[in-house]
This record gives structure tokens, C-alpha cells and sequence, in this order.
């Protein structure tokens, strides 16, 4: 069954735009169909088609019943991730956005190669590819991808956040699994994952972390690619709170 993100508020609730075309055009839909549509606040739709206005594009439908979303974790975590150029960036956007990412912070440090930031014509990019990423994963909401800001902000905005870490290729005395270990997150907590960029991070900055009480993590001997190293952080944290449960298990 196709998945929607939709306002399904009011009277009649009715898919219009790409949806509407999608369902028209692509699928050749028709009144009985049942189509799930999320309102991407983890609230899923299954409804049933009553009306299709080609011309209009607009597809109306009933709502037979609402859950909340089963494919969003219970965990909130937040990339923080440094800017880096060329598609990588898009790619560790999509990876982590079907892994669960709820945001993404981009950031920009002392060796980031990507120096003028994010242009609002990038940014919109990256956010039709996290939007992407949600439909085809079964999100229950479309992570968002903020404006770039410094790691120093992201350091500051980070202390809402349970649990903080940076994974860190220097780092030798602490794996990621012996520190997600001895941490506990609850339902609905947050947390945050700083990747460095290309040329990783510069010791200021690892100092940083430790001034503001981010601990560093070792993702394993080998290096990562900065757009590996977010989804690898995100599922290790995930395989060990229990975010990588089936829908029924338990
Ligand atoms: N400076 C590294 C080098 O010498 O090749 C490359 C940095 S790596 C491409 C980009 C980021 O991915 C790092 O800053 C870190 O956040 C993360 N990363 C990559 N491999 C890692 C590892 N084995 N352990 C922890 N973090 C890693």
C-alpha cells in the first residue's frame, strides 16, 4: 500500500498536488482503493478512496482508522553532521532518514571542505531528499533539515539532549558498544551524533567535546567515510535501545 504525507484535517479529507497525480496519473487509482497516508506527525491514515477529480487533482477519501506511526523510533536523535561536498551529504540525509534520524543539523568545522555552507537552493534539495527518503521508508514524519550552523552552536544546542556523542577515528580507548552499555535512554528522550567531515576533527575541537562533556567513541579500526560513520553511530544506538524491533516483537 502506497504511503501519503498528507493534511487529512477537515470536512473532506482530500489529496491533491503530486499526491493526487501520483495516485491519478501513476497508479491509476480508483474509488475503493485503500491508500496510507501519514500526517507526519507520526500519525498514520488508512483510507479508503471515495472521489477522484482528475482535472482538479484531487483525490478524496474516508479514514477507516488512525495509529500512530509503528516505523518511528522511540528515540529522537539529531545528526549533527559536518557539511561535506558533493553528493555525500544527500547520501548520509537518506541513509539516516530511513534509518530513523529525526533531525539534521548540518554543521560546519575547521576542516570541513564545503567553507560557504548550505545555499537555500541545497537546503531544499536536501529536504525533497530527506522527504524522499520518509515516503519510501514508511517514516511517520519527514525529518527536517535545518540551516547550517557552527559546531560551537551544535555544541551549545546539543545540552537538551540525554545522551551526546562524537564519533571520533582517533579515538582508541572507547568503542561504541561499551559506552552505548553503560547508557540509558528512555522513551521520547533525545539524543545527538557528531560526524566530522573529511578531514575529521581538529584536536580544538575534540577538546571541545570534552570541555562540554561529549564523549568520544570509536565506530571500529576502520576509517569511515564521514557519510557512513552517521548511519553506522545511529544504528549501533538503535540495535541497542531497541529501536530495531519489528512492529509485533515484544
Ligand atoms: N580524518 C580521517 C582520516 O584520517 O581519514 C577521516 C575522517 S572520517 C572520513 C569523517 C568522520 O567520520 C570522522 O570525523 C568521525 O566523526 C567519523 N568516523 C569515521 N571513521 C570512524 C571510526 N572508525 N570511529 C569513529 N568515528 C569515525
Amino acid at each position: 500500500m502506497p504511503k501519503y504525507f498528507a493534511d487529512l484535517s477537515g470536512e473532506s479529507p482530500v489529496l491533491t498536488g503530486e499526491n493526487a497525480s501520483h495516485l491519478i496519473s501513476s497508479l491509476r487509482a480508483s474509488p475503493g482503493d485503500r491508500i496510507a497516508v501519514c500526517d507526519g506527525n507520526s500519525m498514520d491514515y488508512c483510507c479508503e478512496i471515495t472521489e477522484i477529480h482528475p482535472r482538479q487533482k484531487q483525490v478524496f477519501v474516508r479514514i477507516l482508522n488512525v495509529c500512530p506511526s509503528p516505523a518511528e523510533p522511540h528515540i529522537k536523535a539529531s545528526l549533527y553532521q559536518a557539511i561535506a561536498k558533493g553528493d555525500k551529504f544527500e547520501y548520509a540525509v537518506q541513509k539516516c532518514v530511513e534509518m530513523g534520524i529525526f533531525e539534521i543539523i548540518p554543521i560546519t568545522t575547521e576542516y570541513t571542505l564545503a567553507k560557504d555552507g548550505l545555499s537555500e537552493n541545497k537546503l531544499k534539495r536536501l529536504q525533497a531528499i530527506s522527504e524522499a527518503a520518509a515516503k519510501q521508508s514508511m517514516r511517520g514524519i519527514i525529518p527536517r533539515v535545518l540551516p547550517a550552523t557552527s559546531l560551537e552552536q551544535a555544541i551549545m544546542d546539543s545540552k537538551r539532549h540525554r545522551l551526546a556523542f562524537a564519533p571520533y577515528e582517533n579515538e582508541r580507548r572507547q568503542g561504541i558498544k561499551s559506552f552505548l552499555s553503560r547508557k540509558i535512554i528512555n522513551s521520547n528522550e533525545t539524543a545527538g551524533i557528531f560526524i566530522g567531515p573529511e578531514g575529521g576533527f581538529s584536536p580544538g575541537e575534540v577538546t571541545a567535546f570534552e570541555k562540554n562533556g561529549i564523549e568520544r567513541v570509536s565506530l571500529g579500526p576502520r576509517i569511515l567515510r564521514a557519510e557512513t560513520a552517521g548511519l553506522v553511530a545511529l544504528s549501533a544506538m538503535f540495535y541497542e535501545f531497541d529501536e530495531l524491533r519489528a512492529s509485533n516483537d515484544g
